[in-house]
């Protein structure tokens, strides 16, 4: 069985959900696909080991050969290349997404195709829990690839049940890492910001069509918004479980520690 532990909102503890139901299911694979900050190995101060680099397409002019011509500009989809006339086009490289058409365009082949790392997937164990991650290199914004790559190897790799922690929100790396999944575990929390962005992601996962259940964490800090969140549960058909809110937990992870939620 494969589970997603995703939610709108950062902040919810969602990881930390993830990791107590993981403890739970014995021998288990937990993939943090948080690639711009995953947390879960030095929540649960495990030792990862790096066992693949990601890396993407970039081109590369030759600068001897180049005749300042422009084509290569004209013909790259998202502006990665800018042409000044009479000089060498410069490369915008977060821009950039490896289509290589520029060098498709260049009459002279002055344009060599390079592969440049983007991030690292690890791997590590703690227990019976077999965590894989990946880490984005400082200053890398397309970070779809990592997410796809770790996803690969961690699925092909695991034994027992999968957990797979997302990033928070709603964007595309949050939709490769529900795709996978046979079940969602939508975290939130009894807050403004956390019911409202609740809605979104209730939203996002029945357009992706997967069975779900609601973890509201901190529970017992507003009936009001605890409520709202009832609400959104039943209209959705959705189980709802409860995580009370705990002085204990929060201090643990103030302190880089994980000390597992008890979930009602
Ligand atoms: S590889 Fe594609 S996106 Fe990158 S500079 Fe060349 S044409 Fe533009
Ligand atoms: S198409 Fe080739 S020759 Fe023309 S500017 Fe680009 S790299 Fe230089």
């Amino acid at each position: 069985m494969i589970l997603t532990v995703t939610g709108g909102k950062g902040g919810t503890g969602k990881t930390s959900v993830a990791l107590s139901i993981a403890q739970r299911m014995g021998q288990a694979t937990y993939v943090d696909a948080d690639v711009e900050a995953p947390n879960a190995a030095i929540l649960l101060g495990a030792e990862m080991t790096a066992i693949g680099d990601v890396t993407k397409k970039i081109p590369r002019i030759n600068e001897e050969k180049c005749i300042k011509c422009g084509l290569c500009a004209q013909a790259c989809p998202v502006a990665a290349l800018v042409h000044i006339p009479g000089k060498i086009p410069l490369f915008f490289e977060e821009n950039c997404v490896g289509c290589m058409l520029c060098k498709d365009a260049c009459p002279v082949g002055a344009i060599e195709e390079v592969e440049e790392q983007i991030g690292t997937i690890r791997q590590g164990h703690t227990g019976e829990i077999t965590i894989y991650d990946g880490v984005a290199l400082p200053g890398v914004e397309e970070t779809a690839p990592i997410v796809s790559k770790l996803l690969e190897i961690a699925l092909n790799k695991a034994k027992g049940d999968v957990i797979i922690d997302t990033a928070a929100g709603i964007h595309c790396n949050v939709v490769r890492a529900i795709l996978p999944a046979d079940r969602v575990a939508i975290v939130t929390e009894p807050t403004p910001y956390g019911v409202h962005d609740l809605e979104k992601i209730v939203k996002l996962v029945e357009r992706l069509k997967k069975p779900a259940e609601i973890y509201a964490n901190k529970w017992g800090i507003s009936q009001h918004y605890e409520q709202r969140i009832t609400e959104i549960a039943e209209k959705h058909g959705y189980a709802l479980k409860k995580i009370p809110y705990s002085p204990d937990f929060a201090r643990a992870y103030a302190q880089g520690r994980f000390a597992p939620l008890v979930i009602q």
